[in-house]
């Protein structure tokens, strides 16, 4: 079971916030709207695993996607955080993947149920090894890849964030306390798609800052 933050070995995981649809293209091919405010949900700390570890498709699912994203590492909390301040709040970025069982998410949002049965499952948070935020480059122009047995799924970038890394601590500091280890899952560029029993994936963070290694099973 990982604990602690990948490259920051001393410090305990906090909460894992996710922030959804927050790039129009997106939000799009999902034939969503782009919303006015960001959509916040959280994984539990068991769904994260590292680089090298398995993603297990649970029987429940037969769909289960990549969503390759840039994350947060917060480094100092706080509550009501002006968004100037923001990114002093920083320590690191990194990759993650919100693994999504599409299928179950598409069940629960007709239900207007909570999303957490098809994004909180164990193995569903693969996270890189997190990076100091003064040598990861700038948060608001970071390309976020995602290659599945080694072709290129998804091609983002930062830039085209609806909602950018300042913006997002400053709202979610208004509703909860932000605290040292949280960590925030900024949504996923256009491209999302299936991983199968077999496949082997990778998801990458500006010019390899933060790599992450996945293989799948289904369970
Ligand atoms: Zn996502």
């Amino acid at each position: 079971m990982i604990t602690h933050v990948p490259g920051f070995p001393e410090l305990p995981i906090g909460t894992l916030f996710c922030i959804g649809r927050n790039y129009a293209e997106h939000a799009r091919e999902l034939n969503n709207p782009v919303p006015e405010n960001p959509i916040i949900f959280t994984k539990p700390i068991s769904s994260v695993i590292v680089d090298g570890n398995q993603v297990v498709i649970p029987s429940g699912s037969t769909e289960v996607h990549h969503e390759a994203e840039m994350v947060v590492l917060i480094g100092r909390g706080g509550r009501n955080i002006p968004r100037n301040e923001a990114l002093q709040h920083v320590l690191g970025y990194g990759i993650g993947i919100d693994i999504t069982a599409r299928d179950v998410q598409s069940n629960l949002k007709d239900k207007g149920h909570p999303w957490l049965l098809a994004k909180g499952l164990d193995t569903f948070a693969p996270l890189g090894t997190f990076v100091a935020s003064a040598t990861a480059g700038s948060p608001s122009e970071m390309s976020v890849r995602m290659l599945v047995n080694g072709e290129i799924r998804q091609d983002g970038n930062t830039k085209d964030l609806l909602f950018p890394v300042d913006d997002l601590i400053a709202r979610l500091s208004s509703f909860f306390t932000l605290r040292a280890g949280d960590l925030i899952f900024t949504g996923t560029p256009a491209g999302v798609g299936p991983l199968r029993d077999g496949d082997s994936a990778t998801a990458v963070l500006g010019d390899n800052v933060s790599v992450v290694n996945i293989t799948v099973k289904q369970g």
